[in-house]
């Protein structure tokens, strides 16, 4: 099964995002993401199987006890790709919370072998894919009040016509510091 690791968005900063993406929507064609689909990935997994996945599982109950919940402030738009076929995101201003979450996940996922994308992490949201990015400037934009992540998540990803349905195999609170029920 495709699967990545993630944040996910508190209500009221998902609810920003998406009044955000709204007013990008005007401006901008392209497939934006549905509201319940908004999350920031902190490792990109992929296919796995099941010994893969409960050591991935591991490696969160490995670093997340000696983590906090991360702050959420939104610091610009960005995009992957070219301008006429863009991944669009809204950038997370890097914090000491996330990095002392990000990377050590990521070198626990090294050590009990688990494999992952290991491109340079950026911090973000994507927002619409395949969005053709207009030359000039975009108007001025109400950007999400910042907030904080307690909730980190594995999610299984099936690509569909589309776009990719996710769905949550694992969550874990940085505030209570244990598993949630799913
Ligand atoms: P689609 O591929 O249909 O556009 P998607 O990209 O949202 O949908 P996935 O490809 O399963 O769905 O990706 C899940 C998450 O992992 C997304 O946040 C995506 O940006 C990220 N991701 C996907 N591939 C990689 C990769 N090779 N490296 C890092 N992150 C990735
Ligand atoms: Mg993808």
């Amino acid at each position: 099964m495709r699967t990545f690791i993630a944040l996910e968005l508190p209500d009221g900063f998902a609810a920003d995002v998406a009044a955000l993406a709204r007013q990008l929507s005007a401006e901008v064609e392209g497939r934006f993401m549905r509201r319940e689909s908004y999350h920031l990935t902190l490792a990109f997994l992929g296919d796995v199987d099941e010994a893969e996945l409960a050591s991935a599982i591991a490696a969160i109950e490995d670093t997340c006890p000696s983590c906090s919940p991360v702050p959420l402030r939104a610091d610009g738009l960005g995009k992957f790709g070219r301008s006429s076929d863009a991944t669009l995101w809204l950038g997370i201003a890097p914090n000491p919370e996330l990095d002392d979450l990000v990377y050590p996940l990521r070198d626990a996922l090294v050590d009990r072998g688990v494999d992952f994308d290991e491109k340079t992490f950026k911090a973000h949201i994507t927002l619409a894919r395949r969005a053709k990015l207009p030359s000039g400037s975009l108007p001025p934009l109400e950007f999400p009040r910042d907030d904080s992540a307690t909730c980190i998540t594995v999610f299984k990803s099936t690509l569909e016509k589309d776009g990719a349905v996710y769905k949550p195999l694992f969550r874990y609170d940085l505030e209570a510091h244990r598993a949630l029920p799913l």
